[in-house]
């Protein structure tokens, strides 16, 4: 059986041709799945009967199953998607404002965001979807609870998609409108450019307008560092860009991102520098983990800016989420502000993160799952209880 969940357009065209089938049924198909959220092919109308039939054989639309489904007091949802052999992924879904009032604009958006006729005066809508994309992660990040929990495998395109697929089905259910997730992180378990080609063939459907329709400034893919494949993803599929930074010189990076060790901060900042070329934004994120007493003095304030000198980006400070035996803790409400004022004054965006879901254990770093680990570290347990 073809799961046509594992396909971008491309791919599903050829498919269908190598059946005998004209290259426009591919687009229809399409549009059943992605943007009507069907899966029966029975009900595909406009299809022939016996293409629908055969599809019926041949093939499924298959996302993985739900385990649990959660929704925080603040609106942020949560869902554990079974993956096999007694793993678990999770993905979170983040509303801001509200749908009937229009897409809230990213700053560098053409006007067009903000001009929907009909919308109602109220705070702006954006649904933000953070997806993960390998069941753990081999990269072992000292501060985080997957790369703690140690790697599996990398998911399916059909396991990553299905994650937007089955969020999309139900929350148009849930009234968020026919447009319910307006941007994608790639910020989940996992390190996305780690499992690239599944990733960027996931990147392909969220960006066709066949599908999702998502613009490139829309969808982030967010990464430790991994030099080689961003300058990949930068010839394959240019989306915007978060790097997970972190520490401002190599000494501490080694210690608390250990990929540093392969590819330090001098060349990362060059394959940064090589990405804005082509670039959908003109700037790349970079994100911050906030550890109290171990990256946060103004001290590294300061030599991050050294670092950054020649980068046009923004910074998003992340306040750590803690977790059992972790070892850290999260900056002071103080430090943190410092080193964020630190940065304002010297003419960057500093954002902090929000800290969204938390009564569901859906904030960054959090997104246990549960992962049956094959490198022999110690499995986490499940910080999600069945709903
Ligand atoms: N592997 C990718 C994407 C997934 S993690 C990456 O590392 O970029 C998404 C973000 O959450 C990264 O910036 C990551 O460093 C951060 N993160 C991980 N653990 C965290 C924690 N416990 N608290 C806060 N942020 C954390
Ligand atoms: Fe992997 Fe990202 Fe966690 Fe590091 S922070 S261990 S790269 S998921």
């Amino acid at each position: 059986m073809q799961n046509l969940l594992d396909f971008n357009l491309l791919q599903l065209t050829n498919w269908l041709v190598g059946q005998g089938e004209k290259p426009f049924r591919a687009k229809q198909v399409f549009h059943w799945m992605h943007q009507s959220g069907e899966s029966d092919f029975g009900k595909m109308t406009d299809l022939a009967k016996s293409l629908r039939e055969w599809l019926s054989q041949a093939a499924v639309i298959h996302a993985p199953g739900v385990l649990a489904d959660r929704t925080s007091e603040d609106g942020t949802r949560k869902w554990l998607f079974d993956v096999g052999t007694g793993n678990g992924i999770e993905t979170v879904f983040i509303p801001e404002g509200n749908p009937a009032c229009g897409e809230a604009a990213e700053e560098d958006e053409p006007q067009r965001y903000r001009l929907r006729p009909g919308a109602v005066d109220g705070p702006r809508y954006r649904g933000t979807l953070c997806i993960s994309s390998q069941v753990g992660c081999a990269l072992e990040c000292t501060f985080c609870s997957t790369g703690r929990q140690g790697f599996n495998r990398n998911l399916t395109v059909a396991e990553i998609l299905g994650q937007l697929w089955h969020a999309v089905r139900e929350l148009k259910k849930a009234g968020y409108g026919e447009r319910p997730v307006t941007n994608v992180v790639m910020m989940g378990m996992g390190e996305p450019l780690a499992n690239f080609e599944n990733v960027v063939t996931a990147l392909d459907v969220m960006l066709d307008d066949n599908a999702y329709g998502l613009s490139r400034r829309r969808v982030t893919v967010s990464t430790s560092g991994l030099v080689p494949a961003m300058d990949r993803l930068a010839q394959r599929c240019p989306v915007a860009l978060a790097v997970s930074l972190h520490a401002p010189n190599d000494g501490l990076r080694d210690r608390i991102v250990p990929i540093n060790k392969k590819y330090p901060l001098k060349e990362l900042m060059a394959a940064c520098q090589r990405y804005l070329q082509v670039a959908p934004r003109d700037f790349i994120t970079f994100e911050y983990v906030m550890l109290n007493g171990v990256n946060d003095s103004p001290e590294h304030a300061r030599q991050l800016l050294e670092l950054v000198k020649d980068t046009p980006c923004k910074f998003n400070l992340i306040p750590f989420n803690p977790f059992t035996d972790s070892g850290y803790e999260k900056s002071t409400p103080e430090s943190l502000r410092t080193f964020r004022d630190i940065l304002i004054q010297a003419g960057y965006v500093a954002t902090t993160r929000k800290t969204r879901g938390d009564d569901i254990d859906a904030a960054c770093g959090q997104l246990a799952g549960q992962v049956a680990d094959k490198t022999g570290r110690v499995m986490k347990r499940i910080n999600m209880e069945a709903a």
